[in-house]
């Protein structure tokens, strides 16, 4: 028989601050630095950059006291999953500062506008 997940996370910590959430005794959880939304992930995504559910911030995941990056002994699919999700964090972002590009372009063009307004 094979067990894959043999990490053991300290459980002493696990958060119970009374909320209907259900949240698993390995998971991570913790607050988004940007907006202070409560994110609770895998133990498994420890020390790697998410993005935010609730302002699409990229965030980092802390990694618990007691875990070492070194325990978290992944299988290749699991490496795979995570290049992608990785990837859709890069197309994301590129998306983004595109369409920033093209409003700051707009923008230049208003003022362009307003100038030769100004000047007439
Ligand atoms: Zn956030």
């Amino acid at each position: 028989m094979e067990y894959n997940e043999e990490v053991e996370v300290d459980q002493n910590e696990s958060a119970s601050d009374g909320q209907d959430v259900q949240i698993q005794d390995t998971d991570i959880v913790f607050d988004c630095p940007h907006c202070g939304h409560n994110l609770c992930i895998d133990y498994r995504g420890a020390g790697l950059q998410i993005t935010c559910s609730e302002c699409e911030e990229p965030v980092l995941v802390p990694i618990p006291d007691g875990m070492k990056i070194s325990d978290l002994d992944l299988d290749a699919g699991e490496l795979l999953k995570q290049l992608f999700a990785t990837r859709r964090l890069l197309q994301r972002a590129e998306a983004r500062a595109e369409a920033l590009s093209l409003r700051l372009d707009s923008f230049a063009a208003k003022v362009g506008e307003l100038q030769e307004m100004l000047q007439a």
